[in-house]
């Protein structure tokens, strides 16, 4: 039938919640270590300052912002949160609150313009946000009421979530608010298969069911003693899913870092022991080449996950030559699904195929689709990736026509990654045939950076596709077709982009041309430019 069924199951003992009424802040707490032992079990540590928050500290946090967004700042059912900060103790707490509270969680990368997260607060009707003092800036023209990560009420007046949970230190209880596992729990932005970025809606039962994989996957492969490193950006799905809910769950101490720079990593692996680093290739790739001669002890980890973007085999090669004791384990998934799809059990079998991301998690089914023909697909053949689970979104916020497009009628999530399995199971990505760009693991659109373009006076029409770099993974390259006399030179259109976008949308190559290949619909057909340009570097 050309269907791949997840080969693992989750046991006699555990199962995906059904309980219509839960909602993933009641199951998250609920999965907390148990009074006694939540008083002195550390959930977090802060690596540049060494604070701390106990699981007992956190649930007291959570309940506390829960009772002030909702008794002091009247947040209801359904109205929708924005969350603009980079990883911080307090990340998670927010996240948890607004679940509490029965709103919606949307959250945007702090490297955005006040343009992008204009385009976002409007889209996503966000009611109230939540802003990282550094960023204030971006969200007061949107004028949607703020309130500030940390600092005092001093700091232009505003109330910031430290005072929220200090002034609410005794939670009034909240009324019943009626929930549901239907009810939509977080508008996370992706691109999806095509064009700009779009509002993935993920439901209560879409979080509850991933975090309970989560929450296997974590007691099949560490155990409660494992000390996460958490760099990974919590406002991304793969950020939030494992950091501010999944782990909590498991009841491991996780050290959270507000990004990521090497050698704040390395003195925090082995200043707090860590043994686990969920991390993505352009990590593994600084590892291998800049943690080899400098006296770091990594001697404690054990565990290295790789994400997001394709793990090259000759960097996993390297890493393993280099690191023989840690485990390398490749994984895949996307916003759509709620972050993972795929997952290995152990680090003996991640090593016997290292081109691999996994198997399917539990409850997770694939099919191997032809692109041509539609058809399922046996073993080792390739085709696009479609996948099927309780995980998968509802669908892109307000857009019918590219939900419709991306989950046909059975449920099916076509996820544009090309793909093929073995005869054991085990999943590998080759290609990505969707127009997306990933630099470091982030989502950059084509289709926006184009519409940039055309904005310029002079051009006259652009695309832009991805070009393949050693440390970023990929890297936009824009084709530009410039008006006739037009003196525009390629820094010019590489900085006329830069002002308008975060850094890591740049385009950060131009090629001038004739004309850009279009099908006869209008349609940038890419892959000609893809392959054009591999055409130019076999004939160099
Ligand atoms: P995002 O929604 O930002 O998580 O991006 C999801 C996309 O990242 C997927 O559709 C893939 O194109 C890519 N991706 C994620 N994990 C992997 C992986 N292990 N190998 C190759 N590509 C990946």
């Amino acid at each position: 039938t050309g269907i791949y069924h997840s080969l693992v199951k989750l046991g006699e003992q555990k199962q995906i919640p059904s309980r219509p009424d839960l909602d993933t802040a009641t199951f998250v707490l609920s999965q907390f270590p148990d009074s006694h032992k939540s008083e002195s079990q550390i959930a977090l540590i802060d690596a540049a300052t060494n604070q701390h928050v106990t699981y007992a500290q956190l649930h007291r946090s959570i309940r506390s912002l829960a009772s002030g967004l909702y008794h002091a700042l009247g947040v209801r059912k359904g109205d929708v949160v924005f969350v603009l900060s980079p990883n911080s103790l307090l990340y998670p707490t927010i996240c948890l609150a607004v679940f509490s509270v029965g709103a919606v969680l949307t959250t945007a990368n702090p490297l955005n313009t006040q343009a992008e997260i204009a385009k976002q607060v409007r889209d996503s009707g966000a009611k109230l946000a939540i802003s990282a003092p550094a960023e204030l800036h971006k969200l007061v023209p949107t004028g949607v009421p703020t309130v500030l990560t940390s600092g005092k009420s001093s700091n232009d007046g505003l109330l910031s979530i430290e005072e929220l949970i200090e002034c609410c230190d005794d939670p009034l209880e909240l009324p019943q608010i009626s929930r549901a596992q239907s009810d939509t729990a977080a508008i996370l932005y992706s691109s999806g298969t095509t064009g700009t970025s779009k509002g993935v809606i993920l439901t209560h039962a879409n979080f509850i069911s991933l975090v309970t994989l989560l929450q296997w996957s974590v007691e099949v492969t560490s155990s409660e003693k494992d000390v996460f490193l958490c760099f990974i950006p919590m406002f991304h799905i793969y950020g939030l899913a494992f950091f501010a809910l999944g782990l909590f769950c498991s009841g491991v101490t996780t050290v959270l870092m507000q990004k990521f720079e090497l050698q704040i990593m390395l003195d925090a692996i082995q200043a707090h022991k860590i043994s686990n680093i969920p991390a993505v290739p352009p990590v593994i790739l600084g590892l291998v080449k800049y943690a080899r001669k400098e006296g770091s002890d990594l001697s404690c980890l054990r565990r290295v996950g790789s994400g997001a973007a394709p793990l090259s085999k000759e960097v996993a090669d390297r890493f393993r030559e280099r690191f023989p004791w840690v485990e390398l384990r490749q994984g895949y998934g996307l916003t759509e699904s709620t972050g993972a799809a795929t997952f290995f059990a152990s680090g003996r079998e991640a090593k016997a195929r290292p081109d691999s991301s996994g198997v399917l998690l539990p409850s997770f089914c694939a099919k191997v689709v032809d692109t041509e023909t539609g058809k399922g697909l046996p073993p080792y053949r390739k085709g696009e990736l479609w996948l099927k689970s309780p995980t998968i979104m509802k669908g892109y916020l307000g857009n019918v026509e590219a939900t419709t497009a991306t989950i046909d009628s059975d449920g099916w999530l076509k996820t544009g990654d090309l793909c093929y399995f073995d005869e054991d199971g085990y999943v590998y990505i080759v290609d990505r045939i969707k127009e997306l760009i990933k630099h470091n693991g982030y989502q950059v659109a084509p289709a926006e950076l184009e519409a940039i373009l055309l904005s310029h006076p002079t051009i006259l029409d652009a695309a832009v596709i991805p070009l393949e770099d050693e440390e970023a993974g990929q890297i936009p390259k824009a084709y530009v077709v410039k008006a006739a006399g037009s003196e525009l030179t390629e820094d010019q259109v590489i900085q006329f982009v830069a002002d308008q976008v975060a850094p890591y949308k740049k385009v950060r190559r131009v090629a001038f041309t004739s004309a850009i290949p279009r099908s006869a619909a209008g349609k940038i057909l890419r892959k000609e430019l893809v392959s054009q340009r591999k055409q130019q570097l076999i004939s160099k």
